[in-house]
């Protein structure tokens, strides 16, 4: 497929004859006159030959799928919207009497062939860009985060099903990596077994366990052929199978007449790590109450002051274990991308430590939230009962007992020793600091205990809870994403398919708020 240029004149264009029927603020006409221009055939050159029959131009596949997304259509109703609907003829400036130009498999085409040459973010950095042309993204302005759970088309399957699929994995890539291995090696019965679909539903509880015992059993005899021929390690999806193994059954093996027979148990409850053989990068996520099979994305927007509309900056996709604390390094390069310094980025607790803190400085921002509460499951004295005194590293006890020594840690950390004398006969011994009996108490401060002491105190000022009136907003952005654009359910199995499907809904989110600046 190439891009070679259409020579032929349109004619008809409805942008031209009609656009004048939609009213001056009509988000289509605003479309047709912003946003269709800025996108150009030359952008995708690299993801098209230079022989071929000439393909649809991209341009306008692209204008049509952030239209497609904006509305939360299917394929096919795009193509009906293409057909049959006016507003969507002027904001693509299609030709009046052009009907079927695509088949809607060439949508699905078109998103396979940006994701394979790495366009995936194409879209949306076109819409960023305009919105900081036109001024609607500061560099310099103030940004929030939150993340939110994306949801694989994926259920918990019956364990016989899931061990089935991991060794099935395992045999296609023996056969795609090592033919000759999967050929010559591969017993003819166990090649046979795994050419087919299986699935145990319906089948009784033995037949379903002497099933899982014949599955390990071939598992088993893949590993020590892997083994034998030396390409453990080159075989992805033998880990991924042995790590389902643990997780599901537990193996016994029995000797009868000189042979070893295998015997299943089914585990209770596993913690299963690995939903789909195939993709393991899709995990269980937890929130709150909240458990989800997938992965989650880290938004970041605008955080501008009530009445200004606010745009996306960043979707990032990430395992769904991985905690927010570890997303600050992604979020600030995001940030480098676009060129955007922004002079505070607002987060909630789970996002907020000292490091981070001190991380985003480096980077010009202040990263503002409130730290976790200190536990109060403990009754009794804590660590922020005691007066500390930072310059010379002492400290008062709630009972006016002074510090006896300080001890600098090679973790960075200090420790603050008191006297033992003091504490053995303290009324308060047992509820104070480390319960630990029969020793002298002591502190033991985080290298950055100083900081988080000031923050504490700033988070209670009144004008540092007005400030983080910018944060909750967030969740706003959040529930539009989802209801409007799809964001939730993902369709697409590897993490580059899943960070451009979040991609795209952003664009569209984006891009439905660009429409409602420039109306303004
Ligand atoms: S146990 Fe020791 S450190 Fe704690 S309050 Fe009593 S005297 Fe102070």
């Amino acid at each position: 497929m190439s891009l070679k240029p259409d020579d032929q004149h349109k004619i008809n264009d409805a942008s031209i004859e009609y656009g004048s029927l939609l009213e001056k603020h009509n988000p289509l006409r605003l479309f047709s006159e912003h946003i269709y221009p800025i996108f150009k055939d030359d952008d995708f050159k690299e993801c098209y030959s230079d022989n071929g029959r000439r393909g649809i131009s991209p341009s306008l596949l692209s204008l049509i799928t952030i239209l497609q997304w904006r509305e939360n259509l299917s394929d096919v109703e795009t193509l009906q919207a293409c057909n049959f609907r006016m507003d969507w003829k002027i904001a693509l400036h299609l030709g009046i009497n052009e009907i079927n130009i695509f088949d809607p498999s060439t949508l699905c085409r078109f998103r396979r062939r940006l994701l394979d040459h790495d366009k995936a973010s194409l879209m949306f950095d076109k819409i960023l860009n305009l919105c900081i042309e036109n001024g609607f993204v500061k560099k310099t302005g103030k940004q929030r985060v939150d993340a939110t759970h994306i949801v694989k088309h994926i259920n918990r399957i019956a364990t016989t099903d899931l061990l089935f699929r991991s060794v099935k994995a395992l045999m296609e890539e023996l056969e795609k990596k090592y033919h000759c291995v999967y050929e010559t090696k591969v017993p003819r019965d166990i090649q046979e077994r795994y050419g087919h679909k299986f699935s145990s539903f319906g089948m009784s509880k033995q037949r379903r366990s002497d099933k899982q015992a014949e599955i390990i059993q071939d598992g088993l005899v893949l590993h020590a052929l892997a083994k034998d021929s030396k390409i453990e390690n080159d075989l992805l999806q033998l880990s991924i199978m042995l790590t389902v193994f643990r997780e599901n059954v537990i193996i016994h093996e029995k000797e009868v007449n000189e042979k070893i027979f295998i015997e299943v148990e089914e585990v209770q409850s596993p913690k299963q790590t690995i939903f789909d053989p195939k993709d393991p990068t899709i995990k269980i996520g937890i929130k709150g109450k909240t458990t989800w099979v997938g992965a989650k994305c880290q938004i970041i927007e605008t955080a501008e002051p009530k009445g200004t509309i606010n745009f996306i900056t960043g979707v990032i996709e990430e395992p769904a274990e991985k905690s927010d604390q570890k997303s600050h390094e992604a979020i600030l390069d995001n940030n480098g991308k676009y060129g955007l310094v922004p002079e505070k980025m607002f987060a909630d607790s789970n996002y907020i430590s000292a490091s981070a803190m001190e991380n985003y400085r480096r980077h010009s921002t202040e990263l503002m939230g409130y730290f976790t509460a200190p536990s109060t499951r403990r009754p009794g004295f804590g660590v922020y009962d005691f007066k500390i005194d930072y310059e010379n590293y002492s400290a008062i006890c709630p009972m006016g007992k002074n510090s006896l020594r300080t001890k600098l840690e090679e973790s960075g950390e200090r420790l603050i020793h008191f006297d033992k004398s003091d504490c053995m006969v303290c009324q308060n011994f047992t509820d104070c600091v480390n319960t630990k009996r029969h020793k002298a108490k002591q502190l033991r401060l985080s290298k950055y205990f100083k900081e988080i002491s000031e923050h504490r105190k700033m988070e209670k000022t009144e004008s540092f809870k007005n400030e983080m009136k910018l944060r909750p907003a967030i969740e706003g952005t959040i529930s539009e994403l989802v209801r409007f654009v799809g964001f939730r359910k993902i369709k697409y199995k590897t993490r580059k398919g899943r960070q451009f499907q979040c991609s795209i809904a952003a664009t569209a989110l984006n891009v439905r708020r660009f429409l409602r600046a420039v109306a303004v």
